[in-house]
């Protein structure tokens, strides 16, 4: 059994403690035991599970991983100081603000012989399985990926980091990216702001990701990608998963914790998510240029 504390009580933390008191049966969720919960603030206890402190979760023997929910700016915080400790840790996206300090923080890991994981639940996602079902085998001419939604809370950082979600979708769709403009609209009277990258895929075809925020902007992510045989406009309609999405994610990182996950596997994905992390700080770069 892996003892297990969760960190920041948000949505997401809620989650991440709702389903490890109810892992799928059979799966190597069920290997997770939750011991408590840390919060910055005080609080009565959370469907059932007791607050404790961070200093208690570090030195405790009976806790070996830790979910990093909280804002993120203060993920790459706490991800090192439970890499510290020699816990294993599972962190919301995105890890870290920088993909400099991402590296450091995988390489930490390595040295500490535990198992560093980022969530990317959009991945797990019925949707963008069907739609990876439909782009797999066509060739690209050229795309778009336009993102809306909502004002997003302080401490969530910089667009090209809090929407590294959609990014990671055009990595697995589309392969390695490069960037080549962006640029930042912002009326921080209105609170709306509008991020446009460019980007190209290594066969050079050119790809724009738009991410943009405002009150009453709804949560949509609309499509228009053009391949030689078809133009796809909408992202295939498919039924909901009888898996939730932060489900599957415990469950592939509780196969991490098992030695269930080859290496291959587990590289490949570390190769994703710094490439996405660098794309992301480029973007910045470009955007505060
Ligand atoms: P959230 O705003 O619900 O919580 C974020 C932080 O704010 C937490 O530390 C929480 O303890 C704190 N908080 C919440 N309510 C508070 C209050 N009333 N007073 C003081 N502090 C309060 O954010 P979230 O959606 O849980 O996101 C947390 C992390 O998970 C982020 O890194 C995000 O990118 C990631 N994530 C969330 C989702 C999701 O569906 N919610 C999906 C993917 C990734």
């Amino acid at each position: 059994m892996f003892g297990a504390v969760v960190v920041g009580i948000g949505t997401a933390g809620w989650v991440r403690i709702r389903d490890m008191l109810a892992p799928l049966p059979g799966s190597p969720a069920e290997k997770l035991n939750v011991k408590g919960f840390i919060s910055r603030r005080s609080l009565d206890t959370q469907q059932g599970v007791s607050q404790i402190s961070l200093e208690e979760a570090m030195s405790r023997e009976d806790i070996h991983a830790a979910f990093i929910c909280t804002e993120n700016a203060s993920h790459e915080d706490y991800v090192r100081s439970f890499l510290q400790s020699g816990k294993h840790v599972c962190v919301e996206y995105p890890m870290t603000m920088s993909y400099k300090a991402a590296a450091e923080l995988w390489d930490f890991a390595q040295e500490k012989g535990v198992i560093l994981h980022e969530e990317h639940i959009e991945l797990l996602t019925e949707d963008f399985k069907e739609l990876k079902k439909e782009v797999e085998g066509k060739i690209l001419q050229e795309g778009t990926l336009h993102f809306t939604g909502g004002v997003l809370k302080p401490g969530f950082g910089f667009q090209a980091f809090s929407g590294i979600a959609r990014l990671t979708w055009l990595v697995e769709l589309f392969g390695e990216l490069s960037v080549t403009a962006a640029t930042m609209e912002e009326d921080s009277g209105t609170n709306y702001s509008k991020l446009t990258a460019k980007l190209l895929t290594s066969d050079n075809r050119p790809l724009t990701w738009v991410e943009e925020r405002g009150p009453g902007l709804p949560r949509a992510k609309n499509i228009n990608f053009q391949f030689d045989s078809c133009t796809l406009t909408q992202i295939p309609p498919a039924p909901r998963g009888a898996v939730g999405i932060f489900m599957q994610d415990l469950i592939q990182f509780s196969a991490k914790l098992a030695g269930q996950v080859s290496p291959e596997e587990l590289q490949r994905e570390k190769t994703r998510i710094l490439h996405c992390l660098q794309l992301a700080e480029r973007i910045q770069q470009l955007c505060q240029s």
